[in-house]
């Protein structure tokens, strides 16, 4: 009850921030009853009881009684438990938050956006409550304006503002480049380097293979493009989405298509024992083309290289599903049903390696090495926020995406580099400056 996340919230500020859930008011009494810290204050300065006058939850049935528990002290039933919530030393009208409001100022801010007469009269009953109990009534000044800046919030914020300066400087040591990237992979006082790299679709445009989200890519221009992962759309006309599959995947499958600069930078990983592993957004399979073993390989949206029974689910074999001239095989097992492509459509499930192995390698993970991807698709886009705050994190992308759009606001500058330009010359620049002979 004690630990607080990344905005130094505990589970009671993490209750009441809840939009009108019902039982809320009854879950934060037993949460306090079973001894947790009314004062606690999250980053922002907020206590619950500043929390309990928000919108959101100041009308609520329950809150009234809960905030008269808070100020409201009896000492000769505080034995039992049922009456042990203890007091609150949050004065109502004198004790700010961050941007300098008490919790009668946010009580008060409520009441004047109510907009029923119902709710007006429940959260006048607050503020009336608070005025009662509050002992700095004489000095509060229902008209200072709040102060949204936010400047204590942000110092405080994020569990990297609790590590030594001195470590987060250690990181690139200054050198937020790709330079800074390539020297701390090669430094000889750290442990050995356990590189995770997320990959997305500009890893493979280079091989020729369109990418899925761009405007220009397959989902925007193709019916194809947007069928291929749509169930229905197989069960209508199966022999349309493989015609599909064959024109733009065929020569990854076959093996015709040229991994890129990018996938063999990580096959050079491979091999030189650095790589934890690749999670790829890609279905192409040309990591496996470059030399990156399968166990070193996460298709998070699935393979054109695998294959299995529409019906029963029994694994078939892609690679004669490919070569077929229309249409796909019978299902060998079941003898019925259509083979299908090992992708996850639209509707599916992650694989289950995405989730089984994801804690593991983002708590090894040395560098983070992000190619090619806009971060848009959860959950493979809360990847970067799990790996360990000491771990530098490289983006190679055209745009600068997720975390390092703002990497100041995030105060995570100190780890992360954004490379802009695409993953064949980011990948490039990352050989040369690591002095390594080109793969
Ligand atoms: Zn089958």
């Amino acid at each position: 009850m004690r630990c607080a996340d990344n905005d130094g919230m505990r589970p009671i500020h993490l209750l009441a921030n809840q939009k009108s859930e019902q039982h809320t008011v009854e879950m934060l009494e037993a949460l306090l009853a079973a001894g947790a810290e009314a004062d606690a204050r999250d980053y922002s300065g907020a206590s619950l009881l500043h929390q309990l006058c928000h919108r959101n939850i100041i009308s609520q049935a329950g809150t009234l009684r809960l905030v008269r528990r808070l100020l409201v002290h009896k000492p000769q039933h505080a034995s039992s438990s049922k009456d042990s919530l203890s007091r609150t030393a949050v004065d109502p009208s004198a004790s700010d938050d961050d941007a300098g409001w008490s919790p009668l100022h946010y009580a008060l801010d409520s009441l004047s956006r109510a907009a029923e007469s119902e709710t007006q009269s429940s959260i006048q009953q607050v503020v009336d409550l608070m005025r009662s109990s509050s002992s700095c009534l004489s000095s509060f000044d229902p008209s200072r304006p709040r102060d949204n800046a936010a400047d204590g919030y942000l110092k405080r914020r994020g569990a990297h503002n609790h590590l030594p300066m001195a470590d987060r400087a250690d990181v690139l040591r200054g050198e937020r480049s790709i330079d800074g990237i390539a020297k701390r992979l090669l430094r000889t006082d750290l442990p050995p380097q356990r590189v995770v790299v997320l990959l997305g679709a500009g890893a493979s445009t280079s091989a020729g293979i369109p990418d899925y989200r761009s405007n220009t890519g397959l989902y925007a221009t193709s019916k194809g493009g947007r069928d291929a992962f749509n169930p229905a759309a197989f069960a209508e006309d199966h022999v349309a989405t493989w015609s599909f599959l064959r024109r733009t995947f065929g020569p990854a499958v076959s093996g015709e298509m040229r991994p890129t600069p990018a996938h063999r930078f990580i096959a050079m990983l491979h091999a030189k024992d650095m790589l934890q592993r690749v999670y790829s957004q890609n279905i192409d399979g040309l990591e496996v083309s470059a030399g990156v073993p399968d166990e070193k390989l996460v298709c998070c949206h699935g393979s054109v290289r695998k294959a299995h029974c529409a019906s029963c689910g029994a694994e078939a074999d892609a690679l004669s599903a490919f070569n077929m001239e229309e249409g796909a095989p019978r299902c060998v097992s079941c003898d019925t049903g259509i083979v299908r492509p090992g992708v996850v459509w639209f509707g599916e499930a992650l694989p289950r390696r995405f989730e089984t192995l994801q804690t593991e390698d983002l708590e090894a993970c040395t560098l983070l090495l992000i190619m090619g991807t806009t971060l848009q698709v959860y959950p493979f886009a809360s990847l970067p926020s799990r790996c360990p705050l000491l771990t530098p994190r490289l983006l190679i992308n055209q745009e600068a995406v997720g975390p390092f759009r703002e990497p100041d606001l995030g105060a995570h500058e100190y780890r992360d580099v954004a490379w802009l330009g695409s993953c064949d010359e980011g990948v490039g620049a990352l050989i040369k400056a690591l002095g390594w002979n080109k793969p």
